[in-house]
C-alpha cells in the first residue's frame, strides 16, 4: 500500500533510485530522454511514459535526476506543474537551487532541492551510510517522507532552497582537499621500493580518521570568535612543520603544488600575528 511517484532521468543514479522504489513496492512512472534505458525497468513493473509531460501528469510527486540544472528546465518545459510536488535530485549550485525553486513556485508547484550524498550502489542500502540533503519545502518532505526515505536517509537543512546544494558542495570540497593530501602522501612514497602503497593505506586511513575530529575545534573557534581556546597545535608550530613537509617533498623529488596553497595561507595568517591560533583564521582569509 505504498504511494506512486514519477521519476525523470534514468542515468546511473536515476536507475539506482528507480530500482530502490520498485523494490520497496512503489508504483513508479519513469521517463528518460533516450527511451531504451527505461525498458529494463518495465520488466520490474515500472510504467514507461512517452513524454516528460505525460510522466509528470501521472503522479503528484515528481522526482528529477538529470545531468544538470539546464536539462531539468529542458525536460520540464512542456509539463503542467500545477499542484505538483517537485523534488530535484540533480546536482547544482545553491544559486541554481534557488532559481529553480522560484521557477517551480511560478508554475504552481511545491519544491524541494536535493543533494545525493552517495554513489549509485549505496542507494536503497541503509547500511551504506548514504543520505540526501534536502532544502526547500519541509511540508513536501514531511508529506512524502516514507517515499523519499527509500533511496537514502533524508536530511532537511533549511527552507532556503539553496542550502542542500551548498552543503553538498561543502562536503565535496572538503573531500577534494582530503584526497589532495592523500595524493601528495602517496607521491612522497612512490619511488620507495620497500614501501608498499597497500601496506601504507591502512595507516593513512587510521591517521585521517583520527584527525577528522579536529573539525569540531575549528567549528568552535568560528562560532565563539575566540580562535585560540583549547589550541593544542598552534599556527606557529604548524608553519614550522610545514617547512619540514615542503623540504621532504624536495628531498623526495616531488612537486609540492597540492599542499602549498594551504601552507601559504597559514604563513600569511602567522605573519599577521596570529601564531597562537589554530587554523580557523585561514577561513577568514578566504572570504573575498
Ligand atoms: P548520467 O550521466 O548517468 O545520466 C544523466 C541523465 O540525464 C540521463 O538520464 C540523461 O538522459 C539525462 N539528460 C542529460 N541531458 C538531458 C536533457 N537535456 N534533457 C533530458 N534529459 C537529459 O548521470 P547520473 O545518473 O550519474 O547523475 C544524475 C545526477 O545525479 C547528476 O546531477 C549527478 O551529479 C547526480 N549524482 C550522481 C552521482 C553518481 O555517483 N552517479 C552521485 C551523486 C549525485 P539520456 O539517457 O537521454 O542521455
Amino acid at each position: 500500500n505504498t504511494s506512486g511517484l514519477t521519476l525523470l532521468g534514468l542515468g546511473a543514479m536515476g536507475t539506482a533510485l528507480a530500482q530502490a522504489w520498485l523494490t520497496a513496492g512503489h508504483r513508479l512512472t519513469v521517463w528518460n530522454r533516450t527511451p531504451g534505458r527505461a525498458e529494463a525497468l518495465a520488466g520490474r513493473g515500472a510504467r514507461i511514459a512517452g513524454s516528460a509531460a505525460e510522466a509528470v501528469a501521472a503522479n503528484r510527486l515528481v522526482v528529477t535526476c538529470l545531468l544538470d540544472d539546464a536539462s531539468v528546465g529542458e525536460a520540464l518545459d512542456g509539463a503542467d506543474l500545477t499542484g505538483k510536488d517537485l523534488v530535484n535530485l540533480t546536482t547544482g549550485t545553491p544559486g541554481q537551487g534557488r532559481a529553480r525553486a522560484a521557477w517551480a513556485a511560478e508554475r504552481g508547484a511545491r519544491f524541494l532541492d536535493g543533494g545525493v550524498m552517495a554513489v549509485p550502489p549505496m542507494i536503497g542500502a541503509p547500511e551504506s551510510g548514504a543520505f540526501i540533503f534536502y532544502s526547500g519545502s519541509r511540508d513536501l518532505l514531511d508529506e512524502h517522507r516514507d517515499t523519499l526515505a527509500v533511496p537514502a536517509r533524508p536530511v532537511h537543512v533549511g527552507e532556503d532552497a539553496g542550502y542542500a546544494a551548498l552543503q553538498d558542495v561543502a562536503l565535496l570540497s572538503a573531500m577534494t582537499g582530503m584526497f589532495a593530501g592523500v595524493t601528495h602522501a602517496f607521491a612522497l612514497l612512490r619511488r620507495e621500493k620497500d614501501i608498499s602503497p597497500k601496506e601504507f593505506a591502512p595507516t593513512l586511513v587510521a591517521w585521517l580518521t583520527a584527525m577528522t575530529s579536529y573539525t569540531y575545534g575549528i567549528a568552535d573557534h568560528l562560532e565563539s570568535g575566540d580562535y585560540t581556546r583549547n589550541v593544542t597545535s598552534n599556527l606557529a608550530m604548524m608553519v614550522e612543520g610545514n617547512a619540514t613537509m615542503l623540504r621532504t617533498a624536495e628531498e623526495q623529488g616531488i612537486s609540492a603544488e597540492l599542499i602549498t596553497p594551504f601552507t601559504t595561507l597559514m604563513e600569511r595568517r602567522l605573519a599577521d600575528g596570529h601564531g597562537d591560533e589554530g587554523t580557523a583564521g585561514v577561513v577568514d582569509l578566504l572570504l573575498r
